[in-house]
């Protein structure tokens, strides 16, 4: 996902509004996939500012994941703010200068600006970060989904199973036998 901020670069106040939709499908993270069941869709606004550019809008899409107990496919819809700034990288060449730059009167502390080179800005890892964090920890398939047996494994929303579940720990319960002369 890209905008282009060509038309507006040397428009102070100017603003461009756009509608990005990009099919992720299926995406890697540190070791865990992030299932996309929709298109991402990003609806927002970049204004120039003078030097540092707001991108500010709506990012959407559908996650597949699995419920928390019971393990079955579960849908969810997301939804994430985007607000971020961005300034030019400087020209070529002119670090010294740029590090020079009195930056006091600026509104942005400088580590809250992420550089783009070029016209346009990369918008996918801004995207990603928002939607992951709000991205539900924990999902469950329906309220009060049963889960599974913790003997046998089988989906107790379908059906009962044959299991007895003794409350007593089976250690304590060896232990019991023992303390009573049984074997
Ligand atoms: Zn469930
Ligand atoms: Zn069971």
């Amino acid at each position: 996902m890209q905008v282009n901020i060509g038309e507006i670069k040397d428009t102070k106040g100017g603003e461009i509004r756009f509608r990005l939709v990009e099919d992720w499908s299926e995406l890697y993270l540190d070791g865990q996939s992030v299932h996309f069941a929709s298109p991402v869709v990003f609806t927002g606004r970049v204004t120039a500012t003078g030097e540092v550019f707001l991108v500010r809008g709506t990012v959407a899409t559908d996650i597949e994941t699995t419920c928390a107990r019971c393990l079955s496919p579960v849908r969810v819809s997301i939804k994430a703010d985007v607000d971020e700034r961005f300034r030019m990288a400087s020209h070529a060449g002119g670090t010294g200068s740029a590090s020079d730059r009195e930056d006091e009167n600026d509104d942005w502390r400088q580590e809250d600006v992420q550089e783009f080179r070029g016209l346009t800005i990369q918008l996918d890892d801004v995207v990603l970060e928002n939607l992951l964090v709000s991205l539900p920890i924990k999902v469950l398939c329906q309220e009060g989904c049963r889960g599974l047996c913790p003997q046998c494994g089988k989906d107790l929303n379908v059906g009962e199973c044959d299991c007895t579940i003794d409350d007593i720990n089976p250690r304590m319960a060896k232990l019991g036998q023992l303390l009573n002369g049984e074997d």
